[in-house]
């Protein structure tokens, strides 16, 4: 993987901008020690790597916010080609009328299962996961509309979530018939690139209640 070379190649500076992204203050955040976190990739096969990431201090509050690469989801152990790689075959599911989560993760082999209890995934797993992402993709429908041709989805709470996951990644070219990591990266990499910020969930400095 080239995460970690490419982690040390990046200009935090440029990326976060002269602004403390906790108090505002200018030149305020220092980049502090690394911390390390695992990731797990379904796709192909199971893979636990550890994962460095980058890390700061806001010297105003002394409280610390850290940059995930965008590989990764805040606050989830999966990566987001996991993530979306199962999704993907819980959404063959569902176009075949199955109901409920259960068929995304028999569309697992038992080899991209962990025996990890802890990292396994779940139908409710699944269900949190679509939630993630539809909610990741409303949040960014605005933006995206400058990337790709979005006019024939219609956001409304209403929509089935698995038909409006459905509708973006086709828009996107996402499907599992395609090299879709690929794909994939790319649609993460243009929204990080326009946005400079995550396409799906929520880092610790934009979480409000943060200690
Ligand atoms: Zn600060």
């Amino acid at each position: 993987m080239g995460i970690q070379r490419s982690l040390f190649s990046i200009d935090f500076v440029a990326y976060i901008g002269p602004k403390c992204p906790i108090c505002h203050g200018l030149h305020c955040y220092q980049r502090i020690e690394d911390y390390w976190r695992y990731a797990i990739d379904l796709f192909p096969g199971f893979r636990k790597e550890d994962v460095p990431i980058a890390r700061f201090l806001c010297q105003t509050h002394k409280s610390t916010f850290s940059l995930l690469p965008i590989q990764l989801i805040p606050y989830f152990q999966y990566t987001v080609s996991a993530v979306i790689g199962v999704l993907l075959g819980g959404l063959s599911c569902w176009q075949m009328g199955q109901v409920g989560f259960y068929g995304a993760v028999v569309a697992l082999d038992s080899s991209e299962k962990t025996e990890n209890s802890d990292a396994k995934v779940t139908g409710w797993l699944v269900l949190c996961w679509l939630m993630v992402m539809v909610r990741g993709l409303r949040r960014g429908h605005a933006e995206l509309m400058f990337l790709y041709d979005l006019s024939r989805i219609q956001t409304s709470e209403t929509n089935v979530p698995w038909q409006e996951f459905s509708d973006y990644f086709e828009v996107f070219g996402v499907d599992p018939e395609t090299k879709w990591r690929i794909r994939l990266h790319i649609l993460l990499y243009r929204y990080s690139q326009r946005t400079w910020l995550f396409l799906f969930g929520t880092p610790s400095q934009y979480r409000s209640g943060r200690a």
